[in-house]
C-alpha cells in the first residue's frame, strides 16, 4: 500500500514528521525544566543564564541524564557560571572578522575551504558552544538572500573545492531547504567535496530518516562529522542514524570537545573512541576549548589533552585515534598537539632517541 503522505503534495507540508514533534517538545524555560525534571534544580540560576545565553533541550537528549552533574547534565543544563565568567570573547576565532568573512555566515580562512553557516538552529544548545554568541537567537536567522550570497561567493571564488556547511546544525532544515542549498553546490564545477557538520546524531537521532539518506546520497562525495562527547550519548538510536548514514555511502567523522568534569579522562575518551569506531564514525578531532566567554568552567589545561592523546596512541586501534588540535584565536587556524615523543636528536650520529607509548626510550638512525 502506498504511504498515505503521497496522495498529496499538501498534505507533505503539513505532516509533521516525528523528529519535529520531538523539538516541538523541547525545553526552553526554566518552569518546563522544573516540570519534567526529577532531579531538583535551581530554578532562579537557570533564569538568570537563560536570560543571557539560551536554553534549549529536546526531550530525547534530556532522557541520557542519568544523575545531577553527570556528563550530559553539565553540556546541556545552564550552569550559573556561564554568567560570572568575564573571562574570554565573544567570537574568540574571529569567525565574523571582515579579514575572514566578507559577510555574515561565511568564513574563507583557509585558501582551498570554506565555512559556511546554513542554520542557527539546533537540536540543544550546548552549554559549552563556540558560536553561543550566535546559536538561538532570532536576529541570526540565516535567510535564504545570505545562504544564496554564500553561494555567489563559492562560484565567483575558484579556489575553493572544499564547503563546510555548519550552524547551528544544517540538519535541522528540512529536507527540501538542505537538497536546495546541496544542490546549488553541486552546480558548482570546482566543488569538490562537501561535508555537513551535525550534531543530530547524537542530540536528535531520530531527524536521520531513509528520506533523508536518499536525498543525501544523490550529493556525494559528502562527508558528515558529527559530534559526540562521551559514551553515555551513545545508545541504540544514535547508533542506528550512524548506520543508516554510513549505509548511503556517506564517511562519518567526529568531532569532540574536551570538556572539564565531561570527558577529560583518558579512560572515558579511550572508550568513546571506540565505540565510535564501532558504529562506523572515524574520531577526527578532539578540540581544545575556545576561548569563548562564558564557557571558562569547561577548559582544561593543553596539558591534560596532551596526556590524554598520549593515554591512546598505542593503547587503542590508530583508527580511533584523533588529533587533538587547538583552534588559535583571532583566526590563527587549527594547530595540532601531540604529546612529546621525540627526545634528542644527535646530529653527529643521526640517532634520535623516542620516548614510545609505554613511556620507553627507542633509538633510531636517521636517514643521511
Ligand atoms: C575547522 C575549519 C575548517 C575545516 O578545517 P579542516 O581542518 O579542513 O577540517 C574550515 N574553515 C574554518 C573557518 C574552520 O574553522
Ligand atoms: S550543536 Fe554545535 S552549534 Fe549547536 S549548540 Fe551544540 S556545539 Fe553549538
Amino acid at each position: 500500500m502506498k504511504d498515505s503522505r503521497s496522495f498529496s503534495h499538501k498534505q507533505v507540508s503539513i505532516e509533521k514528521e516525528f523528529w519535529e514533534e520531538i523539538l516541538e517538545e523541547g525545553i526552553s524555560n526554566s518552569e518546563e525544566l522544573v516540570k519534567i525534571c526529577k532531579i531538583e534544580i535551581d530554578k532562579q540560576q537557570i533564569d538568570v543564564v537563560s536570560k543571557k545565553y539560551p536554553l534549549f533541550i529536546n526531550p530525547y537528549y534530556l532522557s541520557l541524564v542519568r544523575r545531577k552533574n553527570d556528563a550530559v547534565w553539565k553540556q546541556c543544563i545552564p550552569n550559573i557560571l556561564e554568567v560570572e565568567d568575564d573571562f574570554g570573547f565573544d567570537d574568540p576565532l574571529h569567525e565574523d572578522d571582515r579579514k575572514f568573512s566578507p559577510f555574515p555566515g561565511l568564513t574563507h580562512r583557509y585558501p582551498d575551504r570554506v565555512l559556511m553557516l546554513v542554520s542557527n538552529k539546533c537540536a540543544m544548545y550546548c552549554r559549552f558552544c563556540t558560536r553561543k554568541r550566535k546559536v538561538g537567537r532570532p536576529y541570526m536567522t540565516m535567510t535564504r538572500e545570505q545562504i544564496l550570497k554564500g553561494i555567489d561567493y563559492i562560484r565567483e571564488h575558484p579556489e575553493v573545492r572544499d564547503v563546510i556547511l555548519s550552524g547551528g546544525d544544517p540538519l535541522l532544515l528540512k529536507d527540501d531547504e538542505l537538497e536546495w542549498i546541496l544542490k546549488s553546490l553541486r552546480e558548482i564545477r570546482h566543488i569538490e567535496i562537501i561535508r555537513i557538520g551535525t550534531r543530530v546524531p547524537c542530540t536528535l537521532p531520530q531527524r536521520i530518516t531513509s528520506s533523508l539518506c536518499e536525498m543525501l546520497k544523490k550529493y556525494h562525495p559528502l562527508y558528515i562529522n558529527t559530534h559526540f562527547n562521551h559514551p553515555n550519548e551513545i545508545t541504540e538510536a544514535s547508533r542506528k542514524a550512524c548506520e543508516m548514514l554510513a549505509d548511503a555511502g556517506i564517511p562519518l567523522g567526529n568531532q569532540t570537545v574536551l570538556l572539564k568534569g565531561v570527558n577529560d579522562n583518558g579512560k572515558i575518551m579511550a572508550k568513546l573512541m571506540k565505540k565510535l569506531l564501532v558504529m562506523r564514525v572515524k574520531p577526527y578531532y578532539i578540540y581544545q576549548a575556545d576561548l569563548t566567554r562564558g564557557t571558562n568552567h569547561f577548559r582544561t589545561k593543553v596539558r591534560d589533552g596532551m596526556e590524554i592523546m598520549g593515554g591512546l596512541r598505542g593503547y587503542i586501534s590508530g583508527m580511533a585515534v584523533p588529533h587533538y588540535v587547538v583552534d588559535l584565536p583571532e583566526g590563527g587556524g587549527k594547530v595540532p598537539v601531540l604529546p612529546q615523543y621525540m627526545q634528542d636528536y644527535n646530529k653527529k650520529t643521526g640517532e634520535i632517541s623516542f620516548k614510545n607509548y609505554l613511556g620507553e626510550s627507542r633509538v633510531y638512525i636517521d636517514g643521511c
